[in-house]
């Protein structure tokens, strides 16, 4: 099943075409356009062929819609939120790595947390 994912400041839809789209910004400053996997615990990335991020640059992900950046630093300055609905359009949060490279992704799901990625444990004790 696909999720759908919203903007937690403007609540617009970042699902298109099988997959979330986000504007990204790597460490250079450079700005550019990022496509993600939005099943759970899928971890492709798409960009450009002409702009780059490199294993372990912190993203900064924004909305593509209101220009927000989605930084979570109430959890840990490392993540980044948005919001699932489900099948049932329930709203959950979800959290994900903004680690190039890391494999990180923490559903608050109504019957407990679930943890996807080998690169969890580094901000377990931040989500809880
Ligand atoms: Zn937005």
């Amino acid at each position: 099943m696909e999720h759908n994912y919203l903007c937690p400041k403007c609540r617009s839809n970042l699902n298109l075409h099988h997959r979330i789209i986000f504007a990204v910004e790597n460490e250079k400053k450079e700005r550019g356009l990022m496509l993600l996997d939005p099943r759970l615990g899928h971890y492709d990335s798409e960009t450009h062929p002409g702009y780059h991020i490199l294993e372990g640059e912190k993203v900064e992900f924004i909305c593509p819609v209101c220009h927000v950046s989605l930084a979570a630093p109430e959890k840990h300055e490392n993540l980044v939120k948005v919001i699932m609905f489900d099948g049932e359009k329930k709203e959950h949060d979800v959290y994900f790595s903004r680690v190039k490279g890391e494999k990180c992704t923490f559903w608050v799901a109504p019957d407990g947390l679930k943890i996807f990625g080998d690169d969890t444990d580094k901000y377990l004790n931040y989500i809880k």
